[in-house]
């Protein structure tokens, strides 16, 4: 089969071994490509099937998104209700620590397939991933109706922010830089704005670079709360600014799933009631075997993409 590697820096399509072992086949819809994937390309990783954002058919045809984190199930923090703080659920990523969905076909443990009801667009499958990431970092807040909220950063996981919080009723601004990204950010019912005030109750970071932190920490009110999600790459520095306001810092990783939630069930209902986040967000689909030319549009802003997206068959 084909599936998608990376080797010193650059991307290939390879013919692949087909999957094998206990566990469900699936044949892939899409696949997503991640900021992630693009660093960690950067930084070496090879020997692997990309990809953490797919979903696709199990082979009774049922429709479903993968949470590509693993757990024990075990150990103090499964048994406490948060496996994505489990050391496996990094350790066994699927992209990044066994084989992935940028491929036709990949093996998943059966405990990570969220089923995905009839109706919903196929293609959206593989965006559940990066909203799940989102709906658990807004969870982790207080937020409410009326508060202000800010978002800086409008690549995908900015704009999936602000795409929830409009489907919860919360006016958002988000920073935006290019174009292409204010017009998804009014396709998605939000505010875009080229410099934030300095009164929001809440802000989200989804850059998570020492230029946005410190842009998220001048525009937080006294006593709010800034939301840092996904990776930060490079140490960042803090300074007084937080102390003299009291501003609390919470980091977010990875979606939860405990006897009361699930971060991708609630991704998947999103997506199934609001069709047009899909089409704001993936800006741009090709082939399989166009990865390499969709890692670069994926990496380079002067293609206006948002979110890329691969699909064995268009
Ligand atoms: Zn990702
Ligand atoms: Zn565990």
């Amino acid at each position: 089969m084909r599936a998608v590697t990376s080797s010193n820096g650059s991307v290939n399509v390879i013919d692949a071994d087909e999957p094998q072992g206990d566990g469900e086949i699936i044949t892939i819809t899409s696949s997503g490509i991640c900021g992630s994937d693009l660093h960690l390309i950067k930084l070496g990783l090879s020997g692997i099937i990309l990809g953490h954002e797919f979903g696709g058919f199990t082979s009774s045809g049922q429709l479903v998104a993968v949470r590509p984190t693993g757990e024990c199930g075990t150990c103090q923090q499964c048994s406490r209700g948060f496996p994505h703080t489990c050391r496996d659920a990094a350790g066994s990523l699927h992209g990044t620590s066994i084989n992935g969905g940028l491929a036709e076909r990949v093996l998943v443990d059966p405990s990570r397939l969220v089923l995905v009801p009839s109706g919903t667009d196929a293609a959206s499958v593989a965006l559940v991933e990066p909203l799940a990431v989102v709906i658990h970092g807004i969870n982790r807040t207080a937020i409410q109706q009326g508060m202000k909220v800010l978002v800086i950063g409008a690549g995908s996981i900015g704009l999936l922010t602000a795409a929830v919080l409009v489907t919860r009723g919360i006016d958002v601004d988000i920073v935006c830089r290019h174009a292409h990204q204010k017009m998804a950010a009014e396709a998605l019912g939000a505010k875009a704005i080229d410099t934030p005030g300095t009164d929001y109750d809440i802000s989200f970071d989804a850059v998570c670079t020492q230029q946005s932190f410190d842009a998220c920490v001048n525009a937080t009110r006294p006593r709010g709360s800034i939301i840092e999600f996904g990776m930060i790459w490079g140490p960042l520095a803090l300074n007084n600014s937080i102390m003299l306001k009291e501003i609390s810092i919470v980091p977010s990783i990875f979606y939860s799933h405990d006897h009361s939630h699930n971060d991708f069930e609630e991704a998947v209902q999103i997506l199934h009631n609001h069709p047009h986040i899909t089409n704001a967000i993936v800006t741009h689909r090709f082939e399989l075997s166009e990865a390499a030319h969709a890692f670069d549009v994926a990496d380079n802003k002067k293609f206006g993409a948002i979110k890329v997206h691969l699909f064995s068959s268009l």
